[in-house]
């Protein structure tokens, strides 16, 4: 990076050296302006110099008076010894130069602004003027007025006389060139200077409110805020000084207001430049170099502010050494980022490179350099080159600005089709996980219900027969227990009827276990039809043997099932010998007792010869004598 940057320094000052107008030397005594040239010709000879007079035409009618000394223009008059005596910028004086014109032409004079009053007349005629001249500071009344003045002299050796006041500033005289030639050159090269001046101060003025309206909806970003105002001050010095358009457009603007606005445009101007680049590169610029330039810049404007142009022109040169620090510590900076090769720091540095040219060059346009070091005219183009030079940063910085905020776009948008990217993958990597999940929770619920159905079965399994499909012995025990209790508790009569298949052995042996098998379900079959209130309860007790419990049923009732049962299963072929046996429970008495009874009432029945049924005596009897008990104490009482 530094290496292209010194090599583009080198350039300019090249283009800078070469582009010199040849010029007048200072001995030429009677300048030739007879001949029209390509273009427009500084005026410069030896001019006679009448310190503190103010001389008119008729002055000189008689002779020319004893000139104080010979003067060249462009420059100051400060510095130069009269009578041994050192000038300030304070004063008046008069010029004159004698010259050789084309009487049969026009010729045409760019009057550039002179500081900070002046009349003058060619040929005896006033052409010019600016402000009012003076011999102190209450008569004189200054002016910048950039003008033309077009002359048909009456004969060849032609006079000028300019008489020149200052009292405002601190530089007096001419300090830049008179140009001649035809009055269409003169004309064209001012339509031509106020057309680059406008188009400056249009184009930052454009720059300045674009960055500005980016600012207003971009807060977080102050160099844009910084780069607008930065374009706004230096459009608005690009009116005040050059050309001054304004003016022309305004004659009698107050002159010392408008120098205080240039003076702080340029002021504040450095300050804006810091801070742009303290927000842009922040790790660069140590905050303490924005303080100090805050308060410097904030000393140099108070004083412009409070005092008059003539005072606060001294320290300009002042702040003209400072702006020089300031700009050559940033200059170093950018070299750092462009060996970081921080982003955009080429472009920066480019337009900041040529911005500081073509500052440098202005400065030394206007310092007091000019008056003491006469050779510097010679690499000088002219002033409020500057302004170019901050049109083409503005531009540079622009392009930065935008690069950037395109890339941010772009990669925004990249990121936006991402995140969408993501977002419907995501959508697809939920969905897909919902109908999993949903999947693996049905299959749950299925797993679930199917465990269940079997545990159910296996309960079931474990209660019920399963050749038979009543319920087992086992369950029969808990139905008797629970049964037993419910008895006592409501003085129910509990039947209970038990039985024996006759001759089952032989039936087996006969028809085969298979046929005994079926044979066993029909029986249960036949069991459950004949005992199918809710309250009944049939159930296998073991190989051919099946018990009916009937729970509150009377002795009829009970005697009728059984007697049901006995024919019905002896329609299928087989008999069955039954043993009954009923009660109500109570607490001393156990429920074993009433299987015993009528088991023991099923073996009368098999005794008896089979295929009956057969009521247990003693139930009967216990049932008695509980009914009689119950009698007796009720009697007694
Ligand atoms: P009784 O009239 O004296 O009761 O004669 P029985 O042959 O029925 O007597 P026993 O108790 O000696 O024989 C019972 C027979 O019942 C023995 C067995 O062959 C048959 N048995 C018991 N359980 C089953 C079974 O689950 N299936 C089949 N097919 N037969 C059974
Ligand atoms: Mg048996
Ligand atoms: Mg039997």
């Amino acid at each position: 990076m530094k290496k292209p940057f010194k090599a583009f320094v080198i350039v300019i000052l090249f283009l800078l050296i070469i582009t010199q107008p040849v010029r007048a030397t200072a001995e030429n005594l009677l300048p030739d302006l007879r001949e029209e040239h390509e273009s427009l010709q500084p005026l410069e000879g030896s001019w006679e110099f009448y310190w503190e007079s103010l001389l008119e035409p008729e002055d000189f009618y008689d002779g020319s008076p004893e000139p104080s000394d010979y003067i060249p223009i462009a420059g100051a008059w400060n510095g130069y010894r009269i009578d041994g005596e050192k000038l300030s910028g304070s004063g008046y004086a008069t010029y004159r130069l004698e010259v050789l014109m084309d009487p049969e032409r026009i010729t045409a004079f760019r009057m550039p602004r002179i500081l900070t009053a002046y009349r003058m007349w060619v040929d005896g005629k006033e052409v010019a003027g600016a402000g009012t001249v003076g011999t102190n500071l209450g008569e004189s009344v200054p002016q910048y007025l950039t003008q033309q003045a077009f002359v048909m002299p009456e004969q060849e050796r032609v006079e000028i006389i300019i008489q020149v006041s200052n009292f405002h500033h601190r530089s007096g005289g001419i300090l830049e060139s008179i140009y001649v030639g035809t009055d269409d050159q003169v004309l064209a090269s001012a339509k031509g200077r106020l057309a680059y001046e406008l188009f400056l101060f249009g184009s930052l003025l454009v720059m300045g409110v674009y960055h500005l309206v980016l600012y207003y909806y971009r807060k977080k970003d102050r160099t844009l805020l910084f780069f607008a105002v930065y374009c706004l001050v230096i459009g608005i010095r690009t009116v005040l000084v050059g050309e001054i358009y304004f003016i022309q457009l305004f004659p009698n603007f107050n002159w010392e207001l408008s120098h205080k606005l240039q003076t702080l445009s340029y002021y504040s101007g450095v300050l804006i430049l810091m801070l742009f680049f303290r927000e842009m590169y922040r790790q660069y610029v140590p905050s303490w170099v924005v303080k100090t330039s805050l308060i410097i810049v904030g000393s140099f404007s108070g004083v412009v502010l409070l005092t008059p142009a003539r005072i606060f022109n001294h320290i300009n040169p002042s702040f003209q050494i400072f702006s020089l620090f300031a700009s050559t510590y940033i200059l170093i900076i950018l070299f750092r980022i462009c060996r970081k090769k921080e982003p955009g720091a080429f472009f920066i540095a480019f337009g900041y490179g040529f911005l500081i040219l073509t500052m440098f060059h202005d400065l030394m346009y206007l310092s007091i350099l000019m008056s003491d070091y006469q050779f510097l005219n010679h690499v000088i183009l002219r002033g409020n080159l500057s302004s170019f030079g901050l049109l083409v940063f503005a531009l540079t910085h622009s392009a930065v600005l935008a690069i950037k905020y395109a890339d941010t776009f772009n990669k925004n948008e990249e990121m936006t089709k991402e995140l969408l990217n993501w977002n419907e993958n995501l959508e697809q990597l939920v969905e897909d996980r919902t109908t999993d999940l949903k999947e693996s929770y049905k299959k749950i619920e299925e797993q679930n219900s199917a465990l269940e159905k079997t545990y159910q079965k296996l309960e079931m399994t474990s209660q019920k027969d399963g050749l038979t499909d009543i319920w087992n012995r086992k369950h029969f025990d808990q139905v008797l227990k629970a049964e037993w209790a419910r008895g006592i508790r409501y003085k129910h009569r509990l039947s209970l009827l038990f039985m024996d298949i006759d001759d089952f052995k032989d039936f087996n042996d006969q028809y085969g276990h298979q046929a005994g098998d079926d044979c066993l379900v029909q029986v249960a079959k036949v069991l459950k039809e004949k005992a199918k209130r809710s309250t009944d309860f049939v159930a296998r007790y073991g190989g051919e043997e099946f018990v009916v419990m009937l729970a509150d049923t009377d002795e009829e009732g009970t005697a009728l099932v059984a007697e049901a049962i006995r024919s019905g299963i002896e329609a299928l072929g087989v008999t069955v010998s039954i043993g009954v046996s009923a009660m109500i429970p109570s607490a001393n008495i156990s429920a074993e007792k009433l299987i015993r009874l009528s088991d023991q009432a099923m073996y009368q029945a098999k005794e008896n010869g089979k295929n009956q049924v057969v009521t247990s005596i003693e139930s009967q009897a216990d049932h008695v004598t509980a009914q009689s008990k119950l009698k007796i104490i009720s009697e007694t009482q």
